[in-house]
This record gives structure tokens, sequence and C-alpha cells, in this order.
């Protein structure tokens, strides 16, 4: 597999990463990834703003512009030959000695991207997955797709040792996001999801989703709802770059709706996949 490191293609086996990348000590830098269908890659233009709206959040400047980045990008995709897969792509703030205050000019931005495989889970887009609530103890920052995910790890893994898919997390008792995911409520044909100020990552996959919903007719209110009101909903889905929109059928051993995906989240499949660069069945 080829590598993109900085704007360099590189074979796996020619990647040296330094002890003193300040991703390694701190943290510090941002990351993206930009799902590939039928060999295209899919809202990678929103992808990359995000990236850029990451970087300059941490006052990191990716010495690329926006056009040379893509196009590096789609280059990857092509010597790698990925049909169906995605892109990892990360930045860090660069190589130097350990201190927490930022380098002084001169040092450059690390930035690493690679490919993978990886078939679109299909039958968890109908079946849906379990999901189990965690405290949200991150810090207050969360629009930033920052590479420090320790908050997000702990909560995932809680959520799996229960033998979930997803930790649902909230502040008090309001929701807020997943640990990997954006989530939505629907309740009387109402979607429901959490404002994308600082304590969510603004998902581009909730975004293509609030354009669905535009184009279906079904009305939208981004607020905040709470534990209680998450297990009354008639339907639950969380959405990402890989798990696209995934139903949420169960959560704590509480059945939500009917306990199998509902209509709507169905329909909001159905008008995601007619955006995919490649329609290829649910
Ligand atoms: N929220 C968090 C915390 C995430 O880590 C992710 C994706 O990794 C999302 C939301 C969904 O974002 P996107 O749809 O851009 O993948």
């Amino acid at each position: 597999m080829i590598l993109l490191w900085n704007d360099t293609f590189i074979s796996e086996d020619e990647l040296r990463i330094s002890k003193d990348d300040r991703g390694y000590h701190f943290g510090d830098g941002v990351y993206e990834v930009i799902k590939v269908y039928g060999a295209s890659m899919f809202t990678a233009e929103e992808h990359i703003d995000r990236l850029y709206e990451s970087a300059d959040k941490i006052k990191l400047i990716i010495p690329y512009t926006k056009d040379v980045l893509q196009k590096m990008l789609y280059d990857l995709v092509e010597t790698n030959n990925v049909i169906d897969g995605h892109i990892y792509l990360q930045i860090t703030r660069g190589v130097v000695p350990r201190q927490h205050y930022f380098p002084s000019e001169g040092i450059e931005p690390m930035l690493l991207a690679y490919t993978k495989e990886a078939e679109r889970p299909l039958n968890q887009f109908e079946a849906g997955v379990k999901a189990k609530f965690v405290e949200d103890v991150r810090w207050l920052r969360c629009d930033i797709k920052s590479l420090n995910l320790l908050g997000n790890v702990l909560a995932k893994q809680e959520a799996h040792e229960e033998g979930c898919y997803e930790a649902i997390l909230h502040r008090g008792e309001k929701v807020t996001e997943g640990s990997s995911s954006n989530i939505f409520g629907i309740k009387g044909g109402v979607l429901y999801t959490h404002p994308a100020d600082n304590f969510i990552l603004n998902g581009i996959t909730r975004r293509v989703i609030l354009q669905c919903c535009k184009e279906i007719g079904i009305p939208v209110i981004e607020e905040a709802f709470t534990r209680e009101q998450t297990l009354a909903m008639d339907e639950l889905f969380l959405s990402s770059t890989t798990s696209e929109i995934t139903p949420i059928i169960e959560v704590e051993g509480n059945r939500i709706g009917s306990g199998a995906r509902g209509q709507w989240t169905e329909k909001l499949q159905e008008s995601f996949e007619k955006k995919l660069p490649q329609a290829i069945g649910i």
C-alpha cells in the first residue's frame, strides 16, 4: 500500500515516525476520514473544508492549498486502486522536542494519509445496532476533529464491553452525540438532533442527512433531547462517514419504537444512497 507522507508518496516500510512528533506526545493535530465509493471520494470538499477549519481552530497552518490536497488524495485513491473503502488523513503540528507551547517558526506540520478497502456494512444498515448511554466527559471543543480522542475511546470501550456498537454521550440529561457518530431521533415524523455547536462534531454525514430531510420534507428540530426522550423516540439512528445511517434499535435493554429499523430511517437511507457516487444498493 502506498501512503501520502507530506507531499510525497511512499511505501509503508519507508514510513519513519519521529518520537518527537507532537501528534505522539499531545495528540496535537487534526484528522479526517473520507469515504470512497466506486473509486470516487464522497463529499471530499466538505471533508477538506472541515479539516482546514479544525486546523485553523488549533492555529495549525496546513502548508498546501485545498486544491493541491484534494488532488493528492485523488492520486492516492487511484494509486492504491481503492474501489470501496476510505481515506484516513491526519496532520500534526510537527516534530520538535517535547514542550507544551507551540514550536517556533520553521517547524513543518506532518501529514499522513492512507487508504483502506472496506465493504459497506449493509446488514447493519437494516438490522440496526444496540447502544449504551455514557456520560460525556470530553472537553468543550468537540467541534474540532482533533486527534485527542481519549474521551471518545473510553466511552466506546464502555459500550463495547456491554456488547453495544455505540455509546450515546450525554452531558447531564442532554444527549450530545455518539463516541464516533452523530445521534438523531424521530418522533411523530419530526427529526431531532443536537445543534452544531461546540458540544458536537458537525458530521459531514449529518449535513447530508439534513439535506435529505429537506428534500423528503421531514421537519427538523436542531435541539438537544434528553435521555428519557431518547428512549421514547419512534426511531433512533446514528450517522458517520463509515456507518452512514445506522438504526439504533435498543438502548440499555429498552427497545426503541418497534425494535426494528423504522420507516423514516429507511427513507433517509434511500435518499442518502441516491447521493452516493455510485448507487450500490442496500
Ligand atoms: N461525532 C464524532 C465524535 C465523530 O468522531 C464522528 C466521525 O468520526 C462524527 C460525529 C460523524 O462525522 P462524519 O459524518 O463527518 O463522519
